[in-house]
């Protein structure tokens, strides 16, 4: 029978993007939507790795699986790293992308676009049933905040990150491009050679 590997999300989107990484490890990967019982974990950490780190170790536990646990969001040097660990609840509510982006466009507005420059991370924490974190990764996806939304695609602030190389927002570029450049494709891919020593080949 498949191991499985618990993916401590909710948010449907990101959940595709993961599977769309780990998914031909031959695991069966299960999100918190299949887990009613699953803990709400607080995300009170002041880094995207206490985060990451918190909800792999609380679901794990809570659980008794293997848990990948992710945290996310965009930095902005302009506005000292902004809305950075709060990327989710920028302007106040949980999960209000467009409240969240009117916020963000009013804070940037004003500055050149040369100011404009953006970074989206992603850190995943990987925990074993007994809730041990044994890895931890990091990914980068380098843009810039364009101040009118482009497109429907992603979730979240993608309307307005611009990729320069393509000219184009992560709302323009396909799933299939976005998934080959994002910051959570880049965590994810240094941590499949993990899962795959500890979950698939054990
Ligand atoms: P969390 O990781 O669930 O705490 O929330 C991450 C938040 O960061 C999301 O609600 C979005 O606002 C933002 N974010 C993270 N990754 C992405 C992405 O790939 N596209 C757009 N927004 C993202």
């Amino acid at each position: 029978m498949a191991r499985v590997l618990v993916l401590g999300t909710r948010n449907v989107k990101k959940r595709r993007e993961i599977e769309e990484i780990l998914g031909d490890l031959g695991l069966e990967l299960r999100d918190l939507s299949q887990f009613p019982d699953a803990p709400e974990v607080v995300e009170d950490g002041v880094t995207f790795e206490a985060n990451a780190r918190k909800k792999a170790t609380e679901t794990a536990l809570a659980l008794g699986e293997w848990t990948l646990g992710e945290d996310s969001g965009l930095v902005v040097p302009a506005l000292n790293g902004r809305p950075g660990v709060h990327s989710a609840r920028y302007a106040g509510k949980q999960g209000d992308d467009a409240a969240n982006n009117a916020r963000l466009i009013a804070e940037l507005s004003p500055l050149p676009a040369d100011r404009r420059a953006a970074r989206y991370v992603c850190t995943a924490a990987l925990a074993d049933p007994q809730g041990q974190v044994h890895a931890v990764v990091d990914g980068r996806c380098h843009g810039v905040i364009v101040l009118q939304a482009r497109g429907a695609g992603g979730f979240g602030y993608d309307p307005y990150f611009l990729i320069p190389e393509y000219h184009k927002t992560f709302g323009e570029l396909s799933a299939h491009v976005k998934h080959a450049l994002s910051h959570r494709a880049r965590a994810l891919t240094k941590l499949r050679p993990v899962v795959r020593s500890l979950l698939v080949a054990s």
